[in-house]
C-alpha cells in the first residue's frame, strides 16, 4: 500500500510524462508545489521500490508498476472532479478536492460515483433532474414541488 503522496507522486509524474516523455525534479516540484529537495528524496524512495527510473541527469520516468498505479490514481481524480462539477463545485475546488479525497475512497464508492458520472454523460439530453437540482442550488425551491414553489418558501435544508 503506497501513501497518498506517494500516489501524488506517481499521478504528477504519469502526467507530466505524457507531455514531455520524462519529469524533471523540477517539473515535479512545481506540479506539487514542495521543494526540489523533497523531490529528489521521494523520487529515489520510489524508484528503489521499483515504481520510477531515476537518472540524475535524465529525469524521471514511470516504470509499468508506477505507470499502473498513476493512471489509477488519475482515473479516480477525473471521475471525482467531474462528479464534483456536475454538482456545481467550482472547477477549481472540484479540481483541488479530487485530489485529496482520490486516495480515500473504497472502490466501490469510486465505481458507483463513476457509474453517476457516465449516466449523467450518455444521457441524451441533459437530465431534468439535474436542472432541476441547478434551480434548487439557486433558489432553494425543488421545482417539482409544486407547493412550496407557489408560496415561494425556501427549502427547510437551504442556508
Ligand atoms: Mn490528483
Amino acid at each position: 500500500m503506497l501513501s497518498r503522496k506517494a500516489e501524488d507522486y506517481l499521478e504528477a509524474i504519469l502526467n507530466i510524462s505524457e507531455k514531455k516523455g520524462y519529469a524533471k525534479i523540477r517539473d515535479i516540484a512545481l506540479a506539487l508545489n514542495v521543494k526540489p529537495s523533497s523531490v529528489v528524496e521521494m523520487v529515489k524512495r520510489l524508484n528503489d521500490r521499483g515504481f520510477v527510473n531515476y537518472r540524475k541527469y535524465d529525469g524521471v520516468t514511470l516504470t509499468p508498476e508506477g505507470e499502473e498505479i498513476g493512471r489509477a490514481v488519475w482515473g479516480r481524480h477525473v471521475t471525482i472532479r467531474t462528479f464534483l462539477e456536475i454538482i456545481r463545485v467550482p472547477e477549481p475546488i472540484a479540481n483541488k478536492d479530487a485530489c485529496i479525497i482520490e486516495h480515500e475512497l473504497e472502490a466501490k464508492t469510486i465505481q458507483q460515483i463513476k457509474n453517476l458520472v457516465e449516466f449523467v454523460k450518455i444521457a441524451p439530453d441533459y437530465p431534468q433532474w439535474l436542472e432541476h437540482f441547478e434551480m434548487f442550488c439557486e433558489t432553494g425551491v425543488h421545482p417539482c414541488c409544486e407547493e412550496e414553489k407557489r408560496k415561494g418558501k425556501k427549502h427547510r435544508f437551504s442556508s
